[in-house]
């Protein structure tokens, strides 16, 4: 919905963590402000989300935002706007607003916090995609 109005967006992936693997089961799509460049989470939502998260048993897994065009965390992203603040998060950003296959992690960005900055995790493409599996 806010690709077609030229505008980044936001959602959360949430689920449950066991095995060693992150096993995602719903998409949350959190209330936002969203511009070309942008978005927002205001922080009354940001605390909804976490009573939501507390009485649901779920995790969040990882946060997922598009961008424009090219796929990278741009210093906003770095500095302000992440949701998930935990060493070992996830931060996904999606290319062109979105408009993309949707099954291809190749060509998302891929970001891990480590306790006190995100790293990309690997720029292969075919690393990434071995990373993702639809169950
Ligand atoms: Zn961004």
């Amino acid at each position: 919905m806010h690709g077609k109005q030229g505008n980044e967006s936001h959602a959360l992936w949430v689920g449950d963590t066991g095995e060693g693997v992150l096993k995602v089961s719903d998409v949350w799509f959190p209330q936002q402000y969203n511009s070309p460049i942008e978005y927002v989470v205001p922080e009354e939502e940001i605390h909804r989300l976490n009573v939501k998260l507390n009485q649901s048993g779920l995790a969040a897994l990882a946060q997922i935002h598009t961008h424009p065009g090219e796929a990278f965390h741009s210093s906003v992203d770095n500095d302000g706007s992440a949701l998930l603040v935990l060493p070992g998060a996830l931060s996904i950003v999606i290319p062109d607003y979105g408009f993309v296959k949707e099954d291809d992690p190749g060509i998302w960005a891929l970001y891990q916090y480590d306790g006190r900055r995100w790293k990309e995790t690997s720029d292969d493409k075919e690393a990434k995609r071995r990373l993702f599996r639809i169950i």
